[in-house]
């Protein structure tokens, strides 16, 4: 018998997985370089966490959690995302108490039952970022700048940032009817129906063409934020513009998570087809309060680490090789072995990037591993080498081969490869 990965779920293989570390080193770059500390939580939670924190009437809290009760009879979720966590440990190690904001960056798995399709999985990997304690427009707009910088340090150019404001407690509520009331005059579904009770914004979110046509006049969140919201929005475009980053406002932009405030903010690449966000977040003014803790006004973000290494692939930067190794040893027989082995680990104590020729598969597999290896010098050691305490150093991509004495050989390529 044999398996595959579960459906919705793929195995990152090499070549093709240094770019996912790749792309997750800097996307979190940025953000370490502006004092985002790491945290790492735990791959499952107490399911209330989430139901709570994502909020219930949410597509991931309705459909798509990973939920299971554990020998122990206590209910646990894989997370689906990483914000509820990081407050969860913010709230349990006190950490509010101590200087504000805590800025804090975070990467790994995460886990939605989704429908499975190109961009969209049931296992995929996040980088995320967030900054608690603290309502201030710069913070807001230094995590959009930071996200930004890390695709652009990617190579990336076709990242889009839509922008738009989801209003406060003081303001929301007044949209909020306003819209419901626009919204119950529609030919919706039932479900539907029922979310323009719960959680009427998320309507906008839908993706369906026969609803996005009967959503046109919808009144705009925009054209209901109070005066306080509105001037926090223009100091957040204010600094964007100022920094160099282009934005597009986006009076429709809503989150598929409950607890979003204020400022709210999606990453796009058009060469993704349907599934075109590679990041998102936004300002989550209410979540600590909403699952025990104090007034705690934060902001934050998750770009997807699966759907950014596809969106290099689409502006072709998935073309140049990652870096493999630089330097391929094949001995030719037991003795040769037997030397070239404490070299290589020479070598790689100097910091090269060295493989060699295992499984004694004879000099012209060992010569083809060498090529398909990718480095740019074979090191080749023969009875005869051993014999004149020389190693025959050749250069992959000219032929050229010099002998070059043992003793100065790690310098000796070195020298080359600096
Ligand atoms: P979408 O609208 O595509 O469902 P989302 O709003 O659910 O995205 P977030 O919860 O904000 O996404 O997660 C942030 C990012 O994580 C997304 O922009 C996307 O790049 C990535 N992401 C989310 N869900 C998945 C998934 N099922 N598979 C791969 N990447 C995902
Ligand atoms: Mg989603």
């Amino acid at each position: 018998m044999t398996f595959q990965a579960p459906k919705g779920t793929f195995d990152w293989m090499p070549p093709r997985s240094e770019w996912a570390l790749a792309v997750r080193d800097a996307l979190a770059e940025p953000a370490r370089r502006a004092g985002y500390g790491y945290i790492e939580t735990p791959a499952f939670e107490d399911t209330a966490l989430f139901s709570r924190g994502v909020g219930e009437s949410t597509d991931i809290v309705t459909k798509e959690m990973y939920t299971f009760t554990s020998r122990g009879g206590q209910s646990l979720t894989l997370r689906p995302e990483g914000t509820a966590s990081v407050m969860r440990a913010v709230l349990e190690h006190g950490l509010y108490g101590g200087p504000l904001p805590i800025k804090l960056w975070y990467s790994g798995s995460y886990f939605r039952y989704e429908r499975a399709q190109a961009g969209r999985y049931r296992h995929f990997s996040q980088v995320g970022a967030e900054a608690l304690g603290a309502e201030d427009p710069a913070l807001d707009a230094e995590l959009i700048v930071l996200a930004m910088d890390g695709y652009a340090s990617l190579g990336l150019r076709g990242v889009r940032l839509l922008l738009n404001s989801l209003g406060c407690k003081e303001c929301r509520p007044a949209y909020r009817a306003a819209l419901q009331d626009f919204l119950r005059g529609l030919d919706l579904d039932e479900p539907t129906r029922n979310r323009i009770e719960i959680n009427p914004l998320r309507v906008l979110d839908d993706k369906r063409p026969e609803v996005r046509a009967q959503l046109e006049n919808a009144p705009l969140v925009t054209d209901h934020l109070c005066g306080a919201c509105k001037a926090y929005h223009e100091e957040v475009r204010g600094l964007l513009t100022a920094a160099g980053v282009a934005y597009e406002d986006d009076p429709r932009l809503v989150r598929g998570l409950d607890y979003y405030t204020r400022t709210t903010f999606e990453f796009l690449h058009d060469g993704l087809g349907a599934q075109s966000a590679v990041g998102g977040g936004g300002r989550y003014d209410g979540l600590s309060e909403q699952i025990g803790g104090p007034a705690l006004p934060s902001v934050g973000w998750a770009l997807g680490v699966d759907r950014t290494v596809l969106a290099m692939e689409a502006e072709g930067l998935l073309a140049e090789r990652p870096r493999g190794v630089e330097v391929f040893a094949v001995p030719l027989g037991e003795d040769a072995r037997r030397r070239v082995f404490p070299l290589v680990s020479e070598l790689r104590r100097a910091g090269l990037a060295v493989d060699m020729a295992f499984g004694g598969r004879g000099v012209k597999g060992a010569m083809k591993a060498a090529d398909r290896s990718g480095a740019r010098y074979a090191l080749i050691l023969g009875d005869r080498d051993i014999e004149a305490g020389a190693v025959q150093v050749k250069d992959l991509t000219t032929a050229d081969q010099t002998a070059v004495p043992l003793a100065e050989v790690v310098q000796f390529l070195k020298g080359k490869l600096s």
